[in-house]
């Protein structure tokens, strides 16, 4: 793997002084999220998909159904862009147009494989403990036919790039030396994603605790 920026088309041109280059930072953005946002071109249409998905060493897994037109798609071997994007936060400049917002961007190019066997159930695991840790071992585990109505992808973590804006705005010297610059609130505000208080379904007997995993879970 190379690290992120490393080729023409990951080279990050516009506000390149956002840009990250070293790994661990590309690590950092995938393992703190949950929803990646595939792009493919199926028949000179370009789609977006959102999935679910995990990082596992220097490689990117996300399943979905057999029939699935992305998934399909990704297993014939057609190029891939995939996104992960955290938002941090909204930016409020003095002018509108040095408004903006805080973010932590990671993104990759490829093309996918299909897992199958042994390697499928486990990136299934490495996904499962990724988006809900502990998950694995109390769930049911997959029968052979969920199995097949399942496709597991990995996609190599070999071209990539890490975009992450934070902190203030960054106002034009005209506009916080103007007098009316001076009157204008600016600054940003954080955004954080939260978990909200588990809700049991209604065949949950009554009084049965929620597992320990769960309870530790924090966003
Ligand atoms: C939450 C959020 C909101 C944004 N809002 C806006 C907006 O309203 N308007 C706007 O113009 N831009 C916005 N951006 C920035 C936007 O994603 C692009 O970085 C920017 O528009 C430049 O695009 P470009 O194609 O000119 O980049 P270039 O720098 O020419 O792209 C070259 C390469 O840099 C990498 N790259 C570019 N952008 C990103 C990224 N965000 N994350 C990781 N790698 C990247 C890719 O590998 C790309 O192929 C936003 C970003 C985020 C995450």
């Amino acid at each position: 793997m190379t690290n992120p920026g490393n080729s023409s088309r990951t080279k990050i041109k516009r506000l390149p002084e956002k840009a990250q280059t070293d790994v661990e930072a590309l690590y950092s953005v995938l393992d703190s999220g949950l929803v990646a946002h595939v792009g493919v071109i199926d028949h000179g249409q370009p789609i977006v998909i959102p999935v679910g998905y995990a990082r596992d060493r220097d490689t990117l897994l996300i399943h979905g159904s057999s029939a699935s037109r992305l998934f399909t798609l990704l297993a014939s071997g057609v190029p891939a862009c995939v996104t992960v994007t955290r938002l941090d936060g909204l930016v409020l400049a003095r002018s509108l147009f040095e408004s903006s917002m805080n973010y932590r961007c990671a993104m990759v190019f490829g093309t996918a494989t299909r897992l199958s066997g042994q390697a499928e159930v486990d990136a299934l695991k490495v996904v499962t403990e990724h988006l809900m840790p502990g998950r694995w071992d109390d769930a049911r585990q997959p029968t052979t036919k969920e199995l097949k109505a399942t496709m597991t992808l990995s996609l190599p973590l070999d071209e990539c790039s890490v975009k992450i804006s934070e902190g203030p705005p960054d106002d034009l010297d005209e506009d916080l030396e103007s007098d009316a610059g001076k009157t204008i609130w600016a600054g940003h505000i954080p955004i954080f994603e939260q978990l909200g208080v588990p809700i049991p379904d209604q065949y949950v007997p009554r009084g049965t605790s929620l597992p320990d995993y769960v309870t530790t879970w924090a966003r």
